[in-house]
């Protein structure tokens, strides 16, 4: 089978496409012939090595296909079901082995591309609005790179849940997505000071939450942009990672919460993860939930995914179309 390998750790050009031996599952695993993979950050994060995974790696967190065959002792999915999954590495290739609760079914009118999309921004978005900071009506919140993938989920699940949603943006072109997203304010935090822009929009006071993915540039005026007993989200970094901080200044700050979530703690039981991608699923299926692929790729032009994504150029999602 065709795949993606990383032998070293480094730049997009250490991604190679390789043919290897198609794997065989084992007790509780299934086989998936893959038809579309996702491309996110975490991806980059392990090709460079920010992320350790042993040597080779094939690169890919989430993906979508048909279940060709399944190992001993599996009663979620049989062959033929067209599934979908997230945080199990490999979906850069043509097939993986994959934990059979790990996957959850296709709705019947929802295509391989946007299914395989879906799952790990989507549910990553439902975690942040539905349990980290569980937003109810009236909540005002802060959603940095609000035209990106994660971020345009969360703007929508925002509003579905009723808060008032600030966004931040790179450019005019990106402000224009995030409105459509359904940004009630937005903000252009190259050319404004969105901690500013914060207290004038909310008379002094301050959001209740920040969802901030991008990391080291926003950090710290993310805190300032809180309420009293606000609650940090920080669950990325887009502009590298945030340096160390001394726990006082959450005190100097007003009694902060800060955070650092990641999906797999928040998909810990099958009934967690099929709650999550069930809803994201279905919100898809029916249009409730917009998902927007901002670009598909050949799985051998995986490269210059990794180098759209990371030049900032991109404004929702990343596909590889797997032959
Ligand atoms: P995005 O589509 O949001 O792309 C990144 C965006 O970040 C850019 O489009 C850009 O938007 C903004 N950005 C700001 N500064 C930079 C910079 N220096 N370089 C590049 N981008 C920058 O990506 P994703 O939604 O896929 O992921 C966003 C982050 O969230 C990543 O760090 C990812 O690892 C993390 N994540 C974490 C999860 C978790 O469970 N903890 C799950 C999913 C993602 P603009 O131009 O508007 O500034």
């Amino acid at each position: 089978m065709k795949s993606i390998h990383v032998l070293e750790p480094g730049g997009p050009e250490k991604m190679q496409l390789v043919d290897a031996p198609t794997p065989q599952p084992g007790p509780k695993q299934v086989l998936v012939r893959l038809h579309a993979s996702g491309v996110n950050f975490i991806d980059v994060y392990f090709r460079m090595g920010l992320y350790k995974a042993d040597l080779p790696i094939t690169l890919g967190n989430e993906g979508a296909g048909v279940v060709e065959s399944v190992g001993s002792d599996v009663t979620e999915v049989a062959p033929g079901d067209r599934v979908a999954y997230a945080m199990a590495r490999g979906s850069y290739a043509q097939y993986a082995v994959l934990p059979a609760a790990f996957l959850v079914k296709i709705p019947d009118h929802l295509d391989f591309t946007n299914a395989a999309a879906a799952m790990l921004q989507g549910m990553t978005a439902h975690y942040l609005t539905h349990s980290t900071y569980a937003l109810k009506s009236g909540d005002t919140c802060l959603v940095h790179a609000a035209a990106g993938g994660a971020g345009g989920l969360i703007v929508q699940m925002a509003k579905m849940l009723g808060a008032r949603v600030f966004g931040t943006v790179s450019t005019e072109a990106k402000a224009q997505i995030a409105r459509a997203h359904g940004t009630d304010e937005t903000i252009l935090y190259t050319q404004q000071d969105f901690e500013a822009e914060v207290k004038r929009l909310t008379g002094g006071r301050g959001v209740d939450v920040v969802y901030d993915s991008v990391g080291k540039t926003t950090f710290d005026k993310s805190l300032n942009s809180l309420r009293p007993r606000g609650v940090m989200v920080l669950f990325g970094q887009s502009s590298g990672p945030v340096p160390p901080l001394d726990p006082n200044i959450l005190n100097g700050r007003g009694s902060l919460f800060l955070t650092r979530p990641s999906l797999g703690h928040y998909v810990a039981t099958r009934e967690e993860l099929l709650w999550r991608a069930g809803d994201v699923l279905a919100w898809m299926e029916s249009g409730r939930l917009k998902l927007r692929i901002d670009r598909t790729y050949a799985l051998e032009d995986a490269a210059t995914a990794h180098r759209d994504l990371e030049s900032r150029r991109t404004s929702g999602k990343l596909v590889l179309t797997i032959p």
